[in-house]
């Protein structure tokens, strides 16, 4: 008689597993200026001119590495937003609900993905202006998590 299993059990795990990583040139640099300046810094093609953040080594359009920085201001305009109810502690940034949206920053063609807030969901609409958030210098620490949220421009919705 095979020894053969009729049956694969399959057990639901979870591993936690501390580890680190080199942010890389240019995402250490973007970094470095959010966590200094509370500035917010792209990337221009210098063949098809698109800016992008965040920034990139090499133009995705083009494919080269022939790009210069660029700084950009912390307002824009709120291209689309989704309110996230779904829990899942271990993954997520932040106790739900909150709201992630994509801004635009002004000059920029590409959006950048981040939290909204001092807004109710019911406020927000797509097209409307915003401006960044950042943490008090102090507590700054060179992660994207510096710069806290976008708000509506002007301070709250209502
Ligand atoms: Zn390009």
């Amino acid at each position: 008689m095979s020894r053969s299993a009729e049956e694969n059990i399959i057990f639901d795990g979870r591993i936690r597993m501390p580890y680190k990583w080199a942010a890389g040139e240019t995402s250490s640099y973007f970094l470095t200026q959010l966590r200094d300046h509370a500035k917010l810094w792209g990337t221009r093609c210098s063949v098809c001119q698109v800016i992008f953040i965040p920034p990139r080594k090499n133009c995705p359009r083009c494919v080269t590495a022939d790009t210069t920085w660029v700084e950009l201001p912390s307002r824009g305009v709120l291209q689309t937003f989704a309110v996230i109810y779904f829990s899942e502690p271990l993954l997520q940034p932040s106790e739900p609900p909150y709201i992630y949206g994509i801004v635009k920053l002004d000059g920029a063609d590409t959006g950048l993905t981040h939290f909204l807030g001092e807004v109710a969901p019911g406020e927000l609409r797509s097209g409307m202006r915003m401006e960044a958030v950042f943490k008090n210098k102090e507590d700054r620490s060179g992660l994207i998590t510096d710069l806290l949220y976008f708000r509506p421009e002007g301070g709250s919705a209502s």
